[in-house]
This record gives structure tokens, sequence and C-alpha cells, in this order.
């Protein structure tokens, strides 16, 4: 905690009231529980899913368990590519830091699974629809850890 200042204001009632100004950081941890070998994946520079073993219906995000059976399911890797089914360009930063605006937001249908992600695509240019990308781990720490990884356009240089 830290004081940053004082100040003296008028109340509602018209009497003089001492502000005192205090920052202060909270640190969290957050357990992900059911949902570590996604992260474990992530170090591994691998996007991991899940998949019933009854029915072989298969989700990303990954789902602990399948709906249908209520039967735990399995994790597996995923070949970590896919296609654009819609690409926007953002102008303000993310609520976590670690990426500069502008930049390339998409929603991707991943490959190998029912289901898709939206997340940042590198490079300058907006991906057309249909557009085939491929995953990017970053070597760098980032902010958030899935900030880990990127797509890029399948032939194009970011
Ligand atoms: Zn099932």
């Amino acid at each position: 905690m830290r004081v940053t200042g004082t100040e003296w204001v008028v109340g509602p009632d018209g009497r003089a009231v001492y502000l005192l100004g205090v920052e202060m950081a909270q640190r969290y941890r957050h357990a992900v529980g059911s949902s570590s070998p996604f992260y474990e994946g992530l170090e591994r520079g691998v996007l991991r899913s899940t998949r019933c073993r009854e029915c072989g219906a298969s989700w990303f995000p990954p789902r602990r368990f399948c709906e249908a059976h209520l039967t735990e399911t399995d994790w597996y890797d995923l070949p970590g590519t896919g296609t654009v089914t819609a690409a926007t360009r953002v102008h303000s930063p993310p609520p976590f830091g670690g990426i500069d605006p502008p930049y390339i937001l998409a929603s991707i249908r991943l490959d190998g699974v029912t289901g898709g992600i939206t997340h940042r695509v590198m490079g300058a240019e907006t991906p057309e629809h249909g557009a085939a990308v491929v995953v990017k781990f970053i070597d760098e720490a980032p902010a958030h850890p899935l900030l880990a990884f990127a797509f890029t356009v399948e032939g194009v240089t970011p």
C-alpha cells in the first residue's frame, strides 16, 4: 500500500472532507484445476484438447466431462492448424496487457477438434475468411499464459 496524496474536498453536506489517496496492489494465485493439462501443453508448445472415450466427441476449449455420457474425457494433442472464420483489427490493448495495439484477432476453427478459439494472428494484414493458419509458440515469458501462442497465416511471414 502506498499513499499517493491528500486533499480537502467539499462533501455532499457542504462540510470539508479530508481525502487520503491510497494505491493498493493485490496478487492472486488462481488454480486452473482440471485444465492443468492444457497449460502443461502450452509449456511444451502444443495445443491440447479433450475427447469423450464413449462417443468420440471433442471440444476446444477442453471439457473435463462429456455432457452426453457424463464420463471423464481424455486429453490429446491438436495439430495446431486451423481456418479463420472471421477476423478484425483491434485498436485497444487487452485487459491483461502484453500486446501493443493494433493487433489482429481472429475466430479460428481448429483442425482435429470440434470448436475453436478467438485469438491473435501475427502480422499486419487482417486474414480473409477461410485463411489457413498455424499456431506459433512465443519464446518470451508472456504477460498471460494464453499469450504464449499466436497464429500465423500459412505461407505469410509476419
Ligand atoms: Zn460422449
